[in-house]
């Protein structure tokens, strides 16, 4: 667990996987790739195996040991419904949410259909808690849009959204069950252009909404 974050809106990175595969034009420069394959080979290290997919579960209980509550962002460097990961060892990440309940949660994913059908069926325990937020990635509206559907029709409690990086215009988007959205561009070599209109028009539909904008 990272006690310190350079991300805006959390406080601490929590990563009890590390690795991921690219689903979506959003991971086309992936940052946590670019971080991760920096130390492949480099014995020792957390990232020794690069970017490749590896459970870390010496990392699992680290939400115990930190008494004062913070927003906690699950998995940083990986994406905690991928199908290589078991749905056992999902329900154990989950579960430490659940009891180490005085820190914040932040669970992101392009993964949404299964995160959806996990939190109807292996876990429907922890969906209703209002420390977890369910958060899905929309990048554009061909990847994007779908993901905010399976997050609305599931059973969350808590949903956010994170347009980031913003690829193009979203249109006119039903926000309606949503209760936070973070918008961003895309930073670092080979970023890709943000038309400010963009963020916006998502601007002027979260007042509408009376959605929390990040
Ligand atoms: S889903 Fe997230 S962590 Fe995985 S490759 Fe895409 S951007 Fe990176």
């Amino acid at each position: 667990m990272s006690a310190n974050s350079t991300i805006e809106w959390t406080d601490a990175t929590w990563n009890p996987i590390r690795g991921c595969t690219k689903v979506s034009p959003g991971c086309k420069h992936c940052y946590a790739q670019t971080f991760a394959e920096r130390f492949r080979g480099v014995p020792g290290h957390p990232y020794e195996q690069g970017f490749d997919l590896r459970l870390a579960p010496e990392k699992l209980l680290d939400p115990f040991k930190w008494k004062s509550p913070k927003k906690v962002f699950v998995n940083s460097m990986s994406d905690l419904f991928q199908t290589r990961v078991s749905a056992g060892y999902i329900r154990e990440v989950v579960s430490v949410m659940v009891e180490a309940d005085w820190h914040v949660y932040q669970v992101l994913t392009k993964r949404s259909e299964r995160m959806r059908a996990m939190l109807a069926d292996d876990l429907q325990f922890a969906g209703a808690k209002e420390n977890i937020w369910w958060g899905v990635s929309v990048e554009d509206k061909k990847h994007g849009l779908s993901r905010i559907e399976d997050l609305r029709s599931s059973s969350a409690k808590v949903k956010f959204l994170s347009i980031e990086p913003l690829l193009e215009d979203l249109g006119e988007i039903d926000l309606s069950g949503i209760h936070w959205v973070i918008v961003g561009g895309e930073s670092g070599p080979g970023a890709r252009a943000l038309d400010p209109s963009w963020v916006k028009r998502i601007l002027r539909q979260c007042r509408r909404y009376n959605v929390p904008f990040f």
